[in-house]
């Protein structure tokens, strides 16, 4: 079903204005209700049980392999089946809530909604490995400058997607709290390091990339087939201690400075919601290289999508005093230099496997003009430093902020789909 303003469902809270989950989004998600673990779609203010859906047959025109992953506990077999059977299943959610279904279907479908206030949200996928990459080449120049003032960007930046193996245990949902990271620090001016709680504790606004079906070992994936492995999207908080980061990032990359934790949240949209929304890359700068062949695609004119991202930051005080959380920042998708189709081919380019259920992530997403740094790092470079509406003044993240990461894709003539939100409030060490 082509997305279009006049997508209505006849769950009213699906056509409010304001929601992220409209009938045009139908993103996939993990929850927990009524001592049960299931696989759900969200829809406005609710869920579409999708195994009790298949428990009842609401499914049954669907083939047997899309039933039987709807019964799992986590997405992957959904995510290992590919881009036909995703598009059957969302087609048929869609029937199943939009108005013109019959009465007796609605009152069928009504019967598995659960609400979201009453749900306990969960990891999506069991995710078996995690890459990191740093696709924003706004985020990479304004780090560089910090350490190289002269030199920010290494010769490498444009010719491959930089990026390191993360660590997929310390991967929580949304909501959980994140206790402040330890570590051996050596601040410039000493001759020694220290060990304690990290001075310096960040955010990275990024999204993340969910695996589909994977590739063989051995065998890499062809740029125009990138996107086929790709599952959908969410939002990922890639929590950073910088002090620990800077003294032992050299000579291999990330290490315990981002090991200990990174949120993400809790619905993947899927690239069939996003499809309305791709756009353009930016055009490289004059002087640029052109990108290898291995990375050339025929279809930058529609690589990148025109999602904003923001970020809201909330102290103690301003909890106490209840305070809305404030916007510190905000950043669009299509502002990477590499698309989420080039990472994908890139990382198997060598014959490493992915996995369904994998998680890759873009890297901090910042653009060019003050106000869209994807961290606080990179807002050392502004002439005032960030103050909250309380009067504090933020360097690096205090114990008991909350950050919140928000998403959105809108434009003209479609309707605003949603991301639901990222967070995660900073515990004492
Ligand atoms: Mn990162």
């Amino acid at each position: 079903m082509a997305a279009s303003t006049n997508l209505k469902s006849w769950i009213a809270s699906a056509n409010d204005r304001g929601t992220d989950f409209p009938l045009a989004n139908l993103p996939y998600g993990v929850f927990t209700h009524a001592n049960t673990t299931r696989i759900g779609v969200a829809i406005g203010d609710q869920i579409l049980d999708l195994q009790s859906c298949a428990g009842e047959g609401l499914l049954a025109s669907l083939p047997a392999a899309v039933v039987d992953a709807c019964t799992a506990t986590a997405l992957n077999p959904l995510m290992a089946l590919g881009a036909e059977f995703w598009s059957a299943l969302r087609g048929r959610v869609t029937e199943l809530l939009h108005e013109s279904a019959g009465p007796e279907i609605q009152r069928s479908a009504a019967a598995m909604l659960v609400p979201q206030r009453d749900a306990m949200m969960r990891l999506p996928a069991y995710i078996g490995d995690y890459t990191d990459f740093y696709a924003s080449i706004h985020h990479a120049t304004r780090v560089g400058k910090l350490f190289r003032p002269d030199n920010p960007l290494l010769p490498n930046y444009k010719y491959a997607p930089i990026g390191y193996h993360g660590r997929a245990s310390s991967i929580v949902v949304s909501g959980t709290e994140i206790r402040r990271p330890s570590g051996q620090t050596k601040p410039q001016q000493a001759t020694e390091p220290t060990f304690g709680p990290s001075k310096s504790f960040d955010y990275e606004l990024e999204a993340g990339i969910f695996i589909g079906p994977g590739n063989v070992m051995g065998e890499s994936i062809p740029i125009a087939e990138a996107e086929r492995h790709i599952f959908g999207l969410c939002l990922m908080n890639d929590w950073s201690a910088r002090d620990v980061q800077s003294w032992e990032y050299q000579p291999l990359g990330p290490f315990l400075a981002k090991n200990f934790a990174t949120s993400i949240s809790p619905w993947i949209v899927s690239m069939e919601a996003l499809a309305p929304y791709r756009v353009a890359m930016s055009p490289r700068e004059e002087g640029d290289p052109v990108a290898l062949a291995y990375l050339t695609s025929a279809t930058a004119d529609r690589d990148a999508i025109d999602l904003t991202l923001e970020v809201y930051l909330q102290s103690t005080q301003m909890r106490e005093q209840k305070m809305q959380a404030e916007r510190v920042s905000g950043g669009n998708l299509r502002d990477l230099y590499w698309s989420i189709r080039q990472l994908v081919t890139h990382h198997a380019s060598n014959g490493c496997n992915l996995r369904a259920g994998d998680l890759l992530a873009t890297g901090t997403i910042s653009g060019p003009e003050e106000g869209s740094e994807g961290c606080l790092l990179e807002m050392k470079h502004r002439r005032e430093p960030l103050r909250l509406p309380t009067g504090e003044v933020r360097a690096f993240l205090e114990d008991g902020d909350e950050v919140t990461f928000r998403a959105f894709a809108q434009c003209e003539g479609l309707p605003r789909i949603g991301f639901g939100v990222c967070s995660g409030l900073v515990a004492g060490s």
